[in-house]
């Protein structure tokens, strides 16, 4: 049942209309960052195609068929030869594909080919799951893109990926995309809590995990916790110090995150602290924010802070975003942002290029 997924209650009902009105495409590629659920959504909908007693067209999730389609039959060996076998559930009709070691193989998606090609042999229709579908190297993808121009209407092949920038266009334009969104913390966190985590816990996972409940569930508490302090510093002196020199030290300290990949987890974090006080500063409750355990600081900020202003100060963050995804193997340099949000520095002259 979708109901029992966390969060993406759009990609639910768009899922729910395709299997109502029998129209499920052959080829999907699912997309939305790691850890959101893309995968047990794929599987969902395949115990809703082949459930015994399905309600509404969707899985009932008790009968023989919906309980052994959640079981995937992983390798236990670190034999790469072995994780690239198709991956069988318990479901004969049910499999899914993992990159071995960096690429997917041909030989992988003959397999599937071959296995597409057959009639269901106990439910109503085949699911292939081809996880990490962004490690598909050009051979592979060619092999692939026999099965998915024209799959048997018997059978579904769902792709699942973070990264559909990296797909080739032939595959992408075969697919029916579907956009899964971040989780949002409150979700992540009713979740942790119904999973025995304490709720002081749940709460600081549930806003370090950036929507992802992966990261939530494996997230480092610890860095979190450091970054935010970081950024509430830059805030602070944004807003209620005026301090020049904090602002230098800050940007030169995001500029060594760089180097680490917690550059843009901070980026996330001063975006939600700058929201969150915008919040405050329109009167807005402080149990509808991100860092609603920071409310005091925040609302120090808040109520110096022009409101304005923080509506740029995103923009900017963002521009910095873009920046950074266009220049994925050089360096922006992020010395002024701090100072641009100052507005000692015109925002056209940021950020350069180094
Ligand atoms: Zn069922």
């Amino acid at each position: 049942m979708f109901d029992e997924l966390i969060g993406n209650s759009r990609v639910k009902a768009v899922l729910k209309r395709m299997l109502v009105s029998d129209r499920l495409p052959g080829a999907m590629l699912f997309t939305g960052e790691e850890g959101i659920g893309k995968k047990l959504f794929a599987l969902e909908v395949a115990r809703a195609l082949n459930c015994r007693t399905p309600k509404d067209d969707e899985a009932c999730g008790v009968c023989s068929s919906c309980v052994r389609i959640m079981n995937l039959n992983y390798p236990t060996r670190d034999d790469a030869d072995e994780w690239a076998q198709i991956i069988w559930t318990n479901h004969p009709d049910v499999g899914l594909v993992v990159a071995p070691r960096r690429v997917l193989r041909v030989e992988q998606m003959r397999q599937i080919e071959k296995e597409a090609n057959y009639r269901p042999f106990e439910g109503k229709a085949r699911v292939f799951l081809i996880d990490e579908a962004d490690k598909l190297n050009d051979a592979s993808a060619n092999a692939l893109l026999k099965v998915l121009e024209e799959p048997p209407r018997t059978s579904h092949l769902i792709l699942i990926t973070a990264r559909p920038a990296m797909l080739l266009p032939t595959i992408l334009s075969r697919c029916q995309m579907i956009r899964f969104s971040p989780l949002r913390p409150d979700e992540i966190e009713s979740h942790l809590v119904k999973n025995k985590i304490d709720l002081k816990t749940a709460r600081l996972r549930a806003r370090a995990a950036g929507g992802s409940m992966g990261r939530a569930l494996s997230g480092d508490l610890v860095t979190f916790t450091s970054q935010r302090k970081a950024m509430l510093k830059v805030l602070h002196a944004l807003v209620v110090s005026d301090d020049r020199a904090q602002l230098l030290r800050s940007a030169e300290q995001l500029n060594e995150a760089q180097y680490k990949d917690e550059f843009e987890e901070r980026l996330d974090v001063l975006e939600t602290l700058i929201r969150d006080a915008w919040m405050l500063s329109l009167g807005v409750d402080t149990s509808s924010l991100v860092n609603e355990d920071l409310s005091a600081e925040l609302k120090e900020i808040a109520q110096r802070m022009d409101s304005s202003r923080a509506g740029d100060w995103i923009l900017q963050i963002e521009d910095l975003r873009e920046q950074l995804i266009v220049n994925v193997n050089r360096k922006v340099t992020t010395d002024s942002l701090f100072l641009v949000m100052a507005g000692d520095v015109a925002a056209g002259k940021r950020p350069k290029i180094r």
